[in-house]
């Protein structure tokens, strides 16, 4: 079908709804992002964008061929806890490079190639809920302004308000696993420019570059049960943080010494939806299939999620067989890659001889180990 002159409302003006916006605009589409948000700002934090998702930004002309704003990534170190040891050093996927953005770097970049192409970016604007026409969809939002259009996209996030009008109320399961987010100033004797990924019992610290390899950023994870807020801009205490990782030695102690104000949140697992669309309504990206973080994929399946989105209008003759061909291409490939992550979580995590086990395992097979993988980064939904 043609988009020309169709009207769509995306709700969430994240990663995935911003690249949906701006991929139905460039086709023709009137498009209109509702975000809640005041202001499109991220707290510090890094996302590593593989190469198919790379490929969804190229297409879009997000980025050029040398993308503007991130850090190429020249592999990652995985180090044991205790001093730091070496003990593999993976190289990137042979798909192609992964690159390192700063989030607020990469929303910036979609939103302004979302402005320019002439979509329509309302902030302060939360959605309470979608109504299913016979040949419309209709949004409400929170002040009682009712929005019409042909098809509404719903791309807000994790903990979804519009996934339960397509599933029903969801309970999530705790994973007993906490994360503390930080970033810090580059110090140019830490560490090479490589990510490191250190592998405790029961936790894992993952640092990697941005912006120029002016900051570090820090992600570190703990089994825990006492903790179990789920927002994600909740501060947390540094001194509690070095104290939860006293046992780890080598770089990362001295990279958590520097740490001066972090972020903490609990990760909550949800399903990959049982229902995606009902004609005239569809979740995208975390609404669709929220992703624990262990195999960093959750910005690049919403990439994804946007440009499969587009081929099916182009191909379908109706918006209802558009959102059905959607959600029949991306539900198997959504599930493999959710699951791939979930399982990490369990690997990271190993203790006492599994953990020296794999261990050894890594050390002799690193590198085609980090082959395993290359089915979820030569994925181009471009193509
Ligand atoms: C620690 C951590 C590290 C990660 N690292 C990576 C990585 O390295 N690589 C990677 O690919 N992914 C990574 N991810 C996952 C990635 O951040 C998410 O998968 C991605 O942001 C999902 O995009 P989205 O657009 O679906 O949702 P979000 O980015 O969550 O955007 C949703 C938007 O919807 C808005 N919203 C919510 N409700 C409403 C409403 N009712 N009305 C209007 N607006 C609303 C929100 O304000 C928000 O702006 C990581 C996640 C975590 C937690």
């Amino acid at each position: 079908m043609k988009l020309d002159g169709r009207k769509f409302s995306v709700v969430g003006g994240g990663i995935g709804g911003l690249a949906a916006a701006l991929a139905l605009q460039q086709r023709g589409a009137i498009v209109t992002v509702l975000e809640q948000a005041p202001e499109l700002a991220e707290v510090g934090a890094g996302l590593q964008i593989s190469a198919n998702g790379m490929v969804v930004l190229r297409a879009l002309k997000v980025v050029g061929v040398v993308p503007e704003g991130g850090q190429l990534s020249h592999g990652t170190m995985v180090r044991d806890y205790r001093k730091g040891r070496i003990i593999s050093q993976l190289s990137g996927p042979t798909a192609g490079p992964t690159y390192y953005y700063h989030r607020a770097d990469l929303l910036n970049l979609l939103h302004q190639a979302a402005l320019r192409a002439g979509v329509e970016v309302r902030l302060g604007a939360r959605v309470k809920q979608v109504l299913k026409h016979p040949s419309e969809a209709e949004v409400i939002l929170e002040n009682g302004e009712r929005l019409r259009s042909e098809c509404v996209i719903a791309a807000d996030g994790g903990r979804s308000q519009i996934r339960p009008i397509l599933n029903g109320a969801e309970t999530p399961k705790f994973t007993h696993q906490v994360a503390w987010r930080a970033t810090i100033p580059w110090s140019q004797s830490q560490l090479s420019p490589r990510a490191s990924l250190t592998m405790g019992p029961g936790r894992h610290v993952v640092t990697y570059p941005l912006r120029d390899q002016t900051l570090m950023n820090v992600v570190a994870i703990e089994e825990r049960s006492d903790w179990q807020n789920e927002g994600w801009r909740l501060p947390g205490d540094p001194d509690e943080l070095r104290t939860r990782f006293a046992d780890f030695g080598g770089p990362v102690r001295d990279i958590l010494a520097e740490v001066s104000e972090t972020h903490i949140w609990a990760l909550f697992l949800r399903p990959v939806a049982q229902t995606w669309q009902n004609g005239r309504l569809a979740l995208l990206g975390d609404a669709a299939h929220p992703t624990l973080p262990f195999m960093a994929q959750g910005a690049c399946l919403a990439l994804e999620d946007a440009w499969v989105l587009i081929r099916s209008f182009e191909e379908q003759s109706g918006v209802a067989q558009a959102l059905e061909a959607y959600e029949t291409r991306r539900r198997p490939r959504a599930t493999q890659v959710v699951a791939a992550a979930g399982a990490n979580a369990r690997n990271f995590h190993l203790r006492g001889p599994m953990r020296l086990g794999a261990q050894m395992a890594l050390m002799a097979i690193g590198s085609r180990l980090a082959r395993k993988y290359e089915w979820i980064y030569s994925y181009d939904a471009t193509a």
